[in-house]
């Protein structure tokens, strides 16, 4: 499936989980066996051939995605959960959300100096999310080669911060607004 057909599947909940957000909801896209399927393909097939050794998943949607990325990748997931959630030693990051702030935490041995890892989200809005990732990421000493979203939402600039900081941003689909 095309990207332009998958972002049909994605469902909007306006004010949820405040008034105002327009929330992009990718649970109607990968619920459905093709569409999930192509999402898959459609998010791995840049880095096939860019030597990727990790894949690192922002909880939760980036676990859904993340797990499925890291076998057609044919290497080993890295979890970046919330804070309190990881039973071994960590290293933690706060950040800013598009609705509120967070703290996300890593296993300070889920990845090895040098390591080449692909970060994996559903959707970056201000890019705050991913950018904690990747400073926890590369506190480790891993060198991040690229980070995947299946939604961007361009108004909010989440793509071309994190490009700023060197780590190319690939969507499969965009959406208008906030
Ligand atoms: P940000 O840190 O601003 O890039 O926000 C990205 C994170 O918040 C991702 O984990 C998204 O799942 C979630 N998120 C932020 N805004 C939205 C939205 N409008 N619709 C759905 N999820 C969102």
């Amino acid at each position: 499936m095309q990207n332009e057909e998958l972002k049909q599947l994605v469902r909007t909940i306006p004010d949820y989980p405040k008034p105002g957000i327009m929330f992009r909801d990718v649970t109607s896209l990968i619920s459905h066996g093709r569409g999930f399927r192509a999402v898959i393909a459609n998010m791995a097939e840049p880095y096939l051939e860019k030597g990727i050794e990790a894949v690192v998943g922002i909880e939760a949607r980036g676990f859904i995605l993340g797990g499925a990325i890291a076998d057609k990748l044919g290497v080993g997931f890295v979890p970046v959960r919330k804070k309190g959630k990881l039973p071994h030693d960590t290293i933690s990051e706060t950040y800013v959300l598009e609705y509120g702030t967070d703290e996300l935490e890593i296993h300070k041995d889920a990845i090895n100096h040098g390591e080449r890892v692909l970060i994996i989200d559903d959707l970056i809005a201000t890019g705050g999310t991913a950018e904690a990732a990747a400073k926890l990421v590369r506190a480790l000493g891993g060198h991040i080669v690229g980070a995947a979203f299946i939604v961007d939402l361009p108004a909010l600039g989440g793509c071309k911060k994190i490009e700023a900081d060197n780590i190319p941003c690939h969507c499969l689909m965009e959406f208008e607004g906030d």
